[in-house]
């Protein structure tokens, strides 16, 4: 502005002083961008908003790699654009989907974007208590429902049980949903091997599915004495997806399973006696299980 008032004034303005008015404009058009980009990247990945992702009880002191040493949940969803929402979902339907195992499906809302192998934290009252806890999602994405598979009669005899309250809601019944959260999902690998224990078979199942439909290839070791999701891993295999499903040791099948091909991404869903075994499965198979994407259930 001054230097426009001073050419009015027909001021000759010498040309180190024009130098000096461009850096300056120039700093601060700089500084103008830097301040959007911070801001930016605030809103988008809800830096300013307290999603502390740790549930009430089993969860907070669980060692697990998304965890700071605070116990806190390092929050969220990877890859930037997933927005980390809280919405109340109602529940679509409970389907037994194996023994001791259900699928609860919700409603999604329009902007609510989770991965396969990403979870949410749902919480209800059970027995007058708010109850918190997480859910891996199951289906191959969130477009209007989403879905989470849940394992019954793996907790405590004290305490709510709340994969029991899950089985039993009715469809029309109401959850409060945060997420997504974890960044141990798949993001379009050429190829996705998958190693599942127990209810680690809803992401399993989610991230082949997804895979395929990607053009992508799946392979999934699964471990569980009373298999659930069997009609998808059917679908699955004869969609060309390697699967096999056992209730003893990993090892020999997971060796068979990996190609070892630079496109090759492992990874592993399942509670930590299962991650234990499939990360020294995949040792033994000559991948490095650091580089695996581990969820483990606690
Ligand atoms: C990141 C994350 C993702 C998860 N995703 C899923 C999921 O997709 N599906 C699912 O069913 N659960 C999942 N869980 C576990 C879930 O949050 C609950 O812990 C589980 O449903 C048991 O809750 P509960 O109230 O029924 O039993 P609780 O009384 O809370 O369970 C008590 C204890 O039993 C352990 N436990 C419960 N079930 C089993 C089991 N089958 N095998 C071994 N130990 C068990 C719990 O870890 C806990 O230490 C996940 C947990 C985390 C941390």
């Amino acid at each position: 502005m001054g230097y426009i008032h001073r050419c009015k004034a027909g001021i000759d303005v010498p040309e180190h002083a024009q130098v000096v008015r461009t850096m300056s404009a120039e700093l601060s058009r700089m500084l103008s961008h830097l301040l959007f980009t911070a801001t930016d990247a605030l809103d988008v990945n809800g830096g300013f908003t307290s999603h502390d992702a740790r549930s009430d009880d089993n969860h907070d002191a669980r060692p697990d790699d998304n965890h700071d040493e605070t116990g806190n949940r390092q929050v969220p969803a990877g890859g930037g654009k997933r927005l980390c929402m809280e919405f109340t979902a109602t529940v679509e339907g409970v389907t037994e989907v194996g023994p001791e195992t259900v699928a609860v499906t919700v409603s999604a809302p329009a902007a609510f974007d989770a991965r396969p192998g990403q979870f949410v934290r749902l919480t209800a009252t059970v027995d007058g208590e708010d109850v918190s806890r997480f859910y891996t999602v199951s289906s191959p994405d969130t477009d209007e429902t989403f879905e989470t598979t849940v394992g019954l009669g793996g907790g405590d005899e004290d305490g709510p049980d709340f994969s029991a309250y899950l089985a039993d809601l009715d469809a029309g019944s109401e959850l409060a949903v945060t997420g997504p959260f974890g960044d141990q999902f798949y993001e379009g690998e050429q190829r996705a091997l998958v190693l599942a224990g127990g209810a680690g078979v809803g992401p399993a199942v989610a991230i082949a599915e997804r895979a395929l439909a990607d053009g992508n290839e799946a392979a999934v070791v699964y471990r569980d004495d009373a298999p659930a999701h069997t009609e998808r891993l059917d679908a699955l295999r004869d969609r060309g997806a390697s699967v096999v499903v056992t209730d003893g040791a990993i090892g020999a099948l997971v060796a068979d399973a990996a190609t070892g091909d630079p496109g090759e991404q492992a990874f592993v869903y399942g509670f930590a006696d299962f991650v234990a075994e499939a990360e020294g499965a995949l040792e033994a198979a000559g991948l490095d299980a650091d580089d695996a994407k581990i969820e483990n259930f606690g």
